[in-house]
């Protein structure tokens, strides 16, 4: 069976399957990171760090669910772990154990986090986190970075969509709204600031100096570029948080895995409060935040002026907390520094592949995620790193060409993010697949 055979059959099925979702579904899918064009691709089984499609065919899979898979699929210690709750029964209305365990686990790994609440994904995360920065501070506004994807909260999904026809001036970028569905409040709410320039954020920040509860930030924020925040830019946010009576916040829904004690440990300034979610769930959904034991206090049900009244059906789910713990303690520091260097090793290689394609193509990343553009020079602004429509459609050629002829799959921005279970191997697989990927969209 050839691979383009291959293609043709599962586009058949595909088709019909994504027909009946279309039926029942809005669109044919619950979440819009699944959907393609002319239909989405349908998972079968996985193991390790490869996905079989309804049609048999293996793929060595890069893209972990959206990054959240670190010892990637069906790990037998934590599939272990949670069969044993199974057992137990997954969810009731008490508290559990194994909540307190993982929040000692997760506390005594990252000393920023003094106090911990678990949520049900990174989107939660960072309402809860928005809501807390605003009940301690009483004030109403955040800043957050144009372009930054921190979930679908109204208020972090401000300037998402930002582009060179709504973006504006780069002195003060707009708080542009996501599908005109966001509320004028909201926008009012929300000031806008262009990463990792220290001057013009400053200057924009202190336009609104006395009003603003937090500063969110994404250390390695993925869609801006997926490059780190420099160390003058975080201990700049850091110094006016303190100056502006303001709360530093992380977002580090996915930038966790970078380090041991996530991208934190990177800069000697630490968070008030971060967001976290993604691979601390084990492979179920999660969400967490933490930070300062003051701040986490307005979520204390014991004072007598509760702030913020905080719950959630599902919220450190017993079934989550289990496989999460079992994830991060496996996730240890020499796991992190393999799939890092592994990751050191890919880029290396995608380079080299660049040479000898000869094209305009970069590449930027931290620890195990890297991102590939369609830019000559490495992108170091959400501006620079913004693609156009034509460069949007070649990096879908380039990926379509890399999952059906090379049964590589990545995230849609073409962006890896490694488990755990990647060899040398699959390294090797990516960067002749990437040259002949690169070859193919010249
Ligand atoms: N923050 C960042 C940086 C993310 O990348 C994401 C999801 O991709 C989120 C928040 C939202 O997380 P979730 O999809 O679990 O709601």
């Amino acid at each position: 069976e050839t691979p383009s055979s291959r293609s043709d059959k599962e586009k058949r099925s595909g088709d019909r399957i994504y027909k009946e979702a279309c039926d029942v579904i809005a669109g044919g899918v619950s979440r819009n990171t699944v959907f393609r064009r002319p239909h989405p691709y349908y998972a079968a089984s996985a193991s390790g760090c490869y996905v079989t499609d309804i049609e048999g065919v293996s793929r060595i899979d890069f893209a972990n669910n959206m990054a959240s898979l670190i010892h990637g699929h069906a790990h037998p210690e934590i599939n272990k772990a949670v069969t044993e709750q199974l057992q137990r029964g997954t969810a009731y209305t008490m508290a559990t154990t194994p909540e307190i365990a993982f929040a000692q686990l997760l506390n005594k790994r990252i000393p920023s986090f003094e106090k911990i609440r678990f949520v049900n994904s990174g989107t939660e995360a960072v309402m809860t986190l928005i809501k807390a920065a605003r009940a301690y501070t009483g004030r109403e506004k955040i800043a957050k970075a144009e372009g930054a994807y921190h979930g679908s909260y109204d208020y972090a999904e401000v300037s998402q969509t930002s582009n060179p026809s709504n973006w504006g001036d780069p002195d003060q970028p707009n708080s542009v709204p996501v599908a005109n569905a966001t509320p004028q409040s909201v926008l009012d709410n929300v000031v806008v600031y262009p990463y990792n320039d220290l001057e013009r954020t400053l200057a924009i920040l202190d336009n609104h100096a006395g009003d603003i509860a937090c500063v969110l930030v994404d250390p390695v924020p993925h869609r801006v570029g997926l490059f780190p925040g420099t160390q003058k830019f975080i201990a700049g946010l850091y110094d006016w948080t303190r100056e502006n009576g303001a709360l530093l916040a992380f977002d580090e829904v996915v930038t966790l895995r970078v380090n041991y004690g996530g991208a934190q440990a990177d800069y000697p300034d630490k968070p008030d409060l971060t967001a976290t979610g993604k691979i601390i769930g084990g492979g179920f959904p999660v969400g967490a935040v933490a930070g300062r034991s003051d701040v986490m206090r307005v979520l204390d049900p014991r004072e007598s002026r509760l702030l913020f009244p905080h719950s959630g059906t599902f919220s450190a789910n017993p079934v989550t907390m289990t496989a999460g713990y079992a994830a991060m303690s496996l996730f240890d520091e020499k796991a992190v520094e393999r799939i890092n260097d592994l990751a050191g090793m890919a880029v290396g290689q995608i380079n080299e592949a660049v040479s000898v394609a000869d094209v305009p193509v970069s590449v930027t990343g931290a620890g195990s995620m890297f991102r590939i553009h369609l830019k000559e020079s490495s992108p170091e602004s959400y501006r620079e790193a913004y693609q156009p429509a034509e460069e949007t459609a070649l990096i879908k050629e380039l990926l379509d060409y890399l999952y059906m002829q090379e049964q590589i799959m990545m995230i849609n921005t073409c962006t890896c993010m490694l488990s755990t279970a990647i060899t040398e191997d699959e390294i090797v697989r990516l960067s002749e697949a990437m040259l002949n990927g690169f070859r193919h969209i010249k």
